[in-house]
Parts: structure tokens; sequence; C-alpha cells
């Protein structure tokens, strides 16, 4: 099947922009590929969410974002195109496989799937129920809500040992329980969390139960040698925190490749699946050791083979993917702004590009240094395009400092974000501007958005180093663009304590809806259709 749609055609599509996915992009796109990157969340991967990266060779220590970034860079230097989206299924049809996605179909001779893998969720009492009110999976994101608390930790491998370290700088003191006797990582990551003053190790530890009212008060485990029982009750209405890292398991997006009994995909010494075009490279593949440097290896690896998978259905069909010219970005607009890097200049050009209206943008600004610093960045953004203004007003409103995104005539659009859109936030408030000026990102057709009849406000809490926010703020946008009756207000929790408070937040992204309901964790805009039903009058 050849598509009608040759601009969506491409040599190879990339699901998963982690480093795997970044390295192999990196190859093909060089190599002269039309490569597209598909990711659903956030670019860069799970080791953004790490703060110091230490053992990449050639760099002596750098962090996750920073280390990505430039890979990302180095992609789209060599003319790889991104998009922002969920793979939500891939078609084999010999020669052009079909890749289905929440914003529409995409297809290429061959797929690479470099989709890594999620935190495994262990199945004590309590562990649902007080997701985002205790229970986290994410030291980086949730970390800082334990500051002087008490902190339980799960596990006994690498990641247990390092956040655990990690998240003294909050905790009043840190309990690892873990099932074996020893730790299972490096030594010299395992001393460091031993060593630690705050730390306190427990070995042949399972936790079976937490609970407590809207926080945690109470927690049971067992030694599982001896049968003694551990509890442990907060004091004085205090609550503490419970971080699980329990491991990995792998995000498979197609099920006819072949797996291994705990569902990672078995592949070739090139990464090839047991289906000819499909190649696996990263976490996501049966292999010793997950970690960046072998991520990467497994990259090009898989983009070498992939290239020749290409280059044969090339002569075979007769048709070469055409790679468009990379979006490139002027040096008088490189200086006009030093808040923005080239990366994100590209980013916002594109956009800018392709808006169908103009927007207004109106900044409520109090006397915090938090405003002036919204000031300057809305001012920095106006001043790139004739496509945006820019009105101030001074206000005390509690919600401020805002920036509200309007239509031309000033009416606004359901779309505000309130603190400074930066961090992990700014992809997010960029695709915010792109579907409040329309066209915006392509919805798909199954998704039955009248089904939303009610007013709906939802107030997305969102902390910017998150990675896990951007997708649920990105999908509540996109709906509060799409439906009058919809709003979407996304809060920088940092800036707003009282909101934490107000709803018991101890997790992000947290939504609230009508003041009423909430919910934690990442949601693409399917879920959150599929919540917002439910939950709706
Ligand atoms: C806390 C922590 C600390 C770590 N520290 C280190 C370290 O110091 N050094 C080191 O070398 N390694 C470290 N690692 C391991 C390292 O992060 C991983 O080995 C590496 O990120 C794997 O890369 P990957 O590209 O295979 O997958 P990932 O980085 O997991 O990337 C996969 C990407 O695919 C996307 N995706 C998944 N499903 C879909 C879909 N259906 N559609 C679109 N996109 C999808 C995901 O959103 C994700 O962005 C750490 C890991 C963690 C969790």
């Amino acid at each position: 099947m050849i598509p009608e749609r040759l601009d969506h055609l491409y040599d190879v599509i990339v699901v998963g922009a982690g480093p795997a996915g970044l390295t192999a992009a990196i190859y093909l796109a060089r190599a002269r590929y039309r490569v597209l990157v598909i990711e659903k969340e956030h670019f860069g991967g799970q080791i953004t969410i790490t703060t110091e990266v230490v053992n990449y060779p050639g760099i002596a220590s750098t962090s996750g974002t920073e280390l990505t970034a430039t890979m990302r860079q180095q992609a789209e230097s060599f003319g790889a195109e991104f998009l922002l989206a969920e793979v939500e299924d891939v078609i084999d049809d010999h020669p052009v496989k079909t890749v289905k996605t929440s914003r529409g179909e995409r297809y290429a001779f061959g797929i690479l799937l470099a989709t890594g893998a999620h935190p495994r969720r262990i199945g004590f009492q309590g562990e649902q129920e007080f997701q985002g009110h205790g229970v986290a999976y994410c030291a980086t994101c949730d970390g800082e809500f334990f500051t002087g608390k008490e902190v339980f930790v799960v596990g006994g491998g690498y990641a247990a040992a390092e956040e655990s370290v990690f998240l003294t700088k909050y905790a009043s003191h840190v309990t690892i329980l873990m099932r074996k006797d020893k730790f299972t990582c490096a030594a010299a990551v395992a001393e460091a969390a031993l060593s630690h003053e705050k730390i306190t190790v427990l070995p042949h530890m399972q936790l079976d139960e937490v609970s407590g009212d809207t926080t945690l008060h109470y927690l049971r485990a067992h030694n599982i040698e001896t049968g003694e029982v551990l509890e442990h009750r907060s004091k004085d209405g205090d609550t503490f925190g419970v971080f699980v890292f329990a491991g990995y398991e792998p995000e498979v997006v197609v099920d006819f490749v072949e797996q291994d009994e705990q569902g990672y995909i078995i592949t070739d010494q090139n990464q090839q699946t047991n289906i000819p075009g499909i190649y696996a490279a990263g976490d996501v593949c049966v292999k010793p050791l997950r970690q960046v440097v072998t991520a990467v290896g497994d990259g090009a690896l898989a983009a070498n083979a992939l290239e020749r998978y290409a280059a044969a259905i090339q002569s075979e069909t007769g048709i070469y993917p055409k790679k468009p010219e990379p979006q490139k970005v002027s040096k008088t607009q490189e200086q006009e702004s030093d808040l923005f890097s080239t990366e994100m200049l590209a980013q916002l050009q594109t956009v800018f590009s392709r808006m169908e209206q103009p927007l207004h943008l109106i900044a409520g600004l109090d006397e915090r240094p938090v405003s002036s610093e919204l000031h300057q960045y809305m001012k920095a953004l106006c001043a790139l395009t004739d496509n945006l203004t820019l009105e101030i007003q001074n206000t005390t409103d509690e919600d401020a400092p805002y920036v509200k995104i309007c239509k031309s005539d000033g009416n606004w659009t359901g779309l505000a974000f309130h603190g400074v859109p930066g961090g992990h936030e700014f992809t997010s408030f960029v695709l915010g501007l792109y579907n409040a000026a329309g066209p915006g990102q392509e919805l798909d057709p199954q998704l039955d958005l009248e089904t939303l009849h009610e007013t709906l406000h939802m107030k997305i809490l969102v902390s910017l180093s998150c990675t896990m926010c951007p997708e649920l703020v990105t999908a509540a946008q996109r709906l509060a663009a799409e439906l009058p009756n919809v709003t979407a207000d996304v809060y920088d929790l940092n800036h707003f304590p009282q909101l934490r408070e107000r709803y018991s937040v101890m997790s992000v992204p947290c939504l609230v809806l009508n003041d009423t309901h909430t919910t934690f964790g990442k949601k693409n805009i399917r879920q959150l259709l599929e919540w917002l039903q439910a939950h709706q009058n």
C-alpha cells in the first residue's frame, strides 16, 4: 500500500525520543534519510529526570536534560523531524508501515521502537489510592513536596540508591525498604546511600500497606525472613512519603513483535525484531544493562541496519521520501532574544509560521519578582512575531502572575498559564498558542468531544521540572482550545503554595476539575476525555 499523502511518508519512523531514538535519528538524518521521531511525552526520555549523569563517556558531568537536548539539536541540524504525539499502533503492510498516532496517521518503510520503560507498581494496599497524595515514583518531580518530612523508599537497585541520596535534600530522614539483603547496583552508588547519615537501610522488608485521609498517616511493612512487623504512624497530623523504585516495565506499543516473558522485545544483533523492517533499541529490548550508553549504542546499530532496509524499499518502490529543508533561525532573531535557545527559537518560528490567526496575550502581574520575570518573558516572546500582541494588567488577584491567551479581539480562548512557562512547560505553552490560533494539533476523529456538554474548568498543577506534566497540559489545552465550555488554567505550583494546601497535592501533575474532583498522573487526550466524561455532572 502506498499512502496518498506522500508528505506523511518517511524512510524511518522512530517511536520514542529517549537517547536510543535520538541517536538513531542523528545517524539516519545524517545519512540523508527522511526520519520522523514521535514522542508522546517529553523529548529526551527517562534520563531527563536525572539531574546528574556522570557515567556517560567523554562528558565528566551533565544533566539528563542537557545531554538529550544536545542529542535532539544534533538530529535536527541533520534534518530529522519531530512530532509530539502518542503512537497507538503500527500496521505492518509491506512495503509501507502505517503508524497510528494520537495526531493522525504517518507512514514509513522502516520502524524503530525506542519506547523505553516505565516505573513498575508493586501492588501494596493503598498504592493506587494514595498515588499523588504521598505515593510517588519520581524523586525529581515530587521530592520537594516532602521537605522536612519522613520518606520511605521501596527498592534495592540503582534508582533506589541514587534517588534516596537525592531525596535527603528535602526529607528529614529516608528509610529504604528492600526485599534483598543488599543493593543490586554498582558498589559506589550503593555506598553513597549506605554511608549517608540521613538514610537507614532495612533489608528483607516488604511494604504491605499505607493509609491515611487526604495524605499518608500510616505504613506497615514486614521482614520476609523473620516476620517482624514495622509500623510507622505520622505524629501530630503530619504526613510522610513513599517513593517506589521497584524496577521498570517495558513500554511496548506493538504486540506482534516477539517479546520475552517480561515483555521486553527480542532483537537480533542488528536490533531487528522478528518482523522485517521493525527494529527496537534501548531499554525496551532484552539486554543485561539499561543505561544511556547502551541505549545510544543500540540506536546507532539499528539506524545502520534501517538505512540498508529503507534503501532497499526505495529501489523496490521507486519512491524516495523527500526531506524538508531544516528550519533555520536567523542570527538577528537569535541576538534579539537571549531568553530563548536556538532550539526554542526554531520551535517558535515553526509555530508562528503556521498560526491561522493572531493572538493577544494578557499578562496579569502583581508585585512579586516572578511577575517581572513573566513580563520579560512575554515581551521577548511577542518581539519575535507580529502574530502576538501583549497587554499588561496590574492585579492583586491571588492567581497572578498569569498570561491569558486571547483572540485578537481580546476574547479569552480558555487557556492560561500562571507563573512563567519555562522548563518542561515551554513546549506545551507553545503548543497552546498553536492550538488557540488554529488550525492546532490534529485531533483523532474518533474522539467524541460532543460528550463534554457541561462547563468544565480545569486547573492543572505542575512543576517545571516534571517530565510527566506536559502531556496532561497539552491534552487539557487542546480540549480547551476546541470547546468553548472548557477552560484550562495551568499553575506552576512553586509559585502557588496555597493550591498545594487547598487540594492536598503531594505529586504533580494534579488536575482539579471545577474545584471538586482531583486526579493525579499523566494522561493523554483520550484518557483525559474519558476522565472528564466520567466526572462531569
Ligand atoms: C532515575 C533514573 C536515573 C538514571 N540515571 C542514569 C545514569 O546516571 N546514567 C545512565 O547511563 N543511565 C541512567 N538511567 C537509565 C537511562 O535513563 C535509560 O537507560 C535510558 O534513558 C534509556 O533510553 P531509551 O531511549 O531506551 O528509553 P527512554 O529514555 O525511556 O525513552 C523512551 C521514550 O519513548 C517515549 N514513548 C514511550 N511510548 C511511546 C508511545 N507510544 N508513543 C510515543 N512515544 C513513546 C517515552 O515517552 C520516552 O520519552 C537512569 C534512569 C532513571 C529512571
